[in-house]
């Protein structure tokens, strides 16, 4: 039946953690894959998390199914936390919310969403380069998917002239996909004067800003300031998608956490896109699971564990922070790697694109023991204060050939 499939490639990030398992060499290290890791290089259950996870075992909760749309209360605060509590179509009741199967889950039923009832345009445009999962993502959902420029490799930095022509030449109505902080794979961010410029050219040009926020709080360690992008655009009035995950900030990835929103005109709109929100979800998975949205809530709600959980995404984003400038102290000024190397204390969130060609990364997998992503995106969180020095070393190695 299935002689004609053909073999497909394999996934590029978990392919890299296939080759670092393989390896048996005690000094390897992995950065290809976007999980935190502590200063000992294990997966962090937050302890806001486990806290969480207790009162919501002690309240003895019953396993039956959620609404298609999820736990109603979590929706709530997902969407308070994205667009703040002063949100003004929020206080209005005017943002369609639904918990989804984490950010992954809300770009999936945002594409579907958009390709049946945005009638206006089936195109979506991505920063090149984006997340791998970006083009089959909305590929799959029917749209089709084009590039603007967002990064360049001369600078390390952002094409911003680049980026404003290829938005100003798309067609009116198109779709464009904005990260709202932490851009994965680049770290490379626009400033809030840049963020202002673009939400000014989106109207200008009429088109439909969809926000992927996957890294709230995980870019500057604050949850509101990582929030600037989506909170100006809409206040400036756009009905803005919006794609979240709490994979990273709250370390759930496993859970699946996340919601899909979009803000309408009014209530009366709102209630109508909540009706095919729930046509939208219903073949895909009925409804989401329950166990992650459940401890979401119970940060989300408490304010005690909130202030715990803000501490902790913050020492989290901080321990990166810190990773950066050991790496860049390092390159520059002990090694005096060739080079220069600001961009990796520049960049912002979990990861940073180290400008290292395919062929040495290829050596550092095979020389040094070192994984990352064919492109040279490394994870800063799988560095810490024992690996970075053979980290550093085997850079500069590669570096000089
Ligand atoms: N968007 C971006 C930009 C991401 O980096 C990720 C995670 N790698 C996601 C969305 C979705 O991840 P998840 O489905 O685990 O929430």
């Amino acid at each position: 039946t299935w002689s004609a499939v053909p073999a497909g490639p394999p996934d590029p990030i978990l392919g890299v953690t296939e080759a670092f398992k393989a390896d048996k060499d005690p000094r390897k290290i992995n950065l290809g894959v976007g999980a935190y890791r502590d200063e000992n290089g294990k997966p962090y259950v937050l302890t806001s998390v486990q806290k969480a996870e207790e009162l919501v075992a002690a309240s003895k909760p019953d396993k039956e199914y959620l609404p298609i749309t999820g736990l109603a209360e979590f929706t709530k605060n997902a969407a308070k936390l994205a667009y703040g509590a002063e949100s003004a179509p929020l206080k209005q009741g005017a943002i369609a919310v639904t918990q989804s199967i984490s950010g992954t889950g809300a770009l999936r039923i945002g594409g579907a969403f958009i390709g049946r009832h945005y009638p206006k345009a089936k195109v979506i445009y991505l920063p090149t380069p984006s997340w791998g999962n970006h083009t089959p993502i909305f590929r799959d959902s029917g749209l089709e998917v084009r590039g603007y420029r967002y990064f360049d490799k001369s600078t390390v930095g952002l094409d911003f002239e680049g980026m404003k022509a290829d938005l100003k030449a798309a067609p009116e109505h198109s779709i464009v996909l904005l990260h709202a902080c932490a851009h994965n794979p680049t770290g490379i961010d626009p400033t809030h004067a840049q963020w202002k410029e673009i939400s000014d050219l989106v109207k200008e040009k009429n088109l439909f800003p969809f926000f992927d926020m996957a890294y709230q709080g995980f870019a500057t360690g604050s949850i509101s300031n990582d929030a600037f992008a989506v909170r100006h655009f809409v206040a400036e009035g756009h009905q803005v998608a919006l794609a979240q995950s709490f994979a990273k900030n709250m370390g759930l990835y496993g859970e699946r956490v996340g919601a899909f929103s979009l803000v309408t005109a009014d209530p009366e709109e709102k209630a109508r896109v909540d009706s095919q929100l729930k046509i939208v979800i219903r073949p895909m998975y009925s409804n989401p699971p329950l166990h992650g949205a459940r401890i979401a809530n119970a940060i989300l709600s408490d304010a005690a564990l909130y202030a715990e959980w803000e501490t902790e995404v913050k020492s989290m984003a901080d321990r990166i922070i810190s990773m950066r400038e050991t790496l860049y102290n390092t390159l520059t000024h002990d090694l005096k790697t060739p080079g220069e190397w600001g961009h990796i204390k520049s960049q912002i969130g979990m990861f940073s694109f180290t400008g290292l060609t395919a062929p040495q990364t290829k050596a550092l997998a095979e020389k040094a023991h070192v994984y990352m992503t064919a492109d040279g995106r490394i994870s800063m969180a799988g560095l810490n204060s024992k690996n970075i020095e053979h980290f550093a070393t085997s850079v500069d190695a590669a570096v000089r050939g």
